[in-house]
């Protein structure tokens, strides 16, 4: 199985990517961020409990992730794996992962890192929040984003670079240009 994980930022690009990703290499395309975002507009329990912690750029709880993914991970049918968009973003999750992973005699084999600077991703979330309709695009909300993104989410960068996973992408450019650098490396580990 062909198990990816896409990182970076807010605003890296992650989602574009996994798209063009998913569809070019027949995986399962989850992303965390649009399961809870559709948990949220069903109006569902756990919509209702994430709910804060979206609007105010916090990471919601990993036992609210791992339920919301556990519960959609046994319905993939028909796919190659999975590009993981928006997880692991703790190292907590990024163990979690591996478990979920060799559970099913499965592996990771690679985590894309979207490096984009911090007034970058600044620019394209205040830019996409004119259209987005999302709560958590306002300026106060990014820069927590962005916050959160270096104190609780960077440090799983060294996890990987441990398990010798680790693939850095540049990831200001082309949407083009950078899934031509995205899709050379993928078929260069399969
Ligand atoms: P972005 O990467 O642009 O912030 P996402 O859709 O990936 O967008 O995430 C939006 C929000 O959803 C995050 O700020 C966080 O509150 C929540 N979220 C998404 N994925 C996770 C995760 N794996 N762990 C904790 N919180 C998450």
């Amino acid at each position: 199985m062909l198990n990816i994980v896409i990182f970076g930022g807010p605003g890296s690009g992650k989602g574009t990517q996994s798209v063009l990703i998913a569809e070019k290499f027949g995986l399962e395309h989850l992303s965390t961020g649009d399961l809870l975002r559709a948990e949220m507009a069903a109006g569902s329990e756990l919509g209702k409990v994430v709910q804060s912690f979206i609007a105010q750029g916090n990471l919601v709880p990993d036992k609210w992730i791992l339920n919301i993914l556990s519960k959609t991970i046994d319905h993939i049918k028909d796919k190659k794996g999975v590009i993981f968009d928006g997880f692991p973003r703790t190292i907590a999750q990024a163990e979690a992962l591996d478990e979920i992973l060799s559970k099913r005699n499965q592996k990771l084999l690679l985590l894309l890192d979207l490096q984009v600077p911090d007034e970058v991703l600044q620019e394209r979330m205040l830019f996409r929040s004119k259209t987005s309709g999302r709560t958590d695009d306002n300026p106060e909300t990014i820069k927590k984003r962005i916050d959160v993104y270096h104190q609780l989410t960077a440090p799983v960068i060294e996890y990987y670079k441990n398990k010798g996973l680790y693939q850095a992408i540049k990831g200001n450019g082309s949407v083009e240009k950078i899934f031509a650098e995205i899709s050379s490396c993928i078929s260069a580990h399969q």
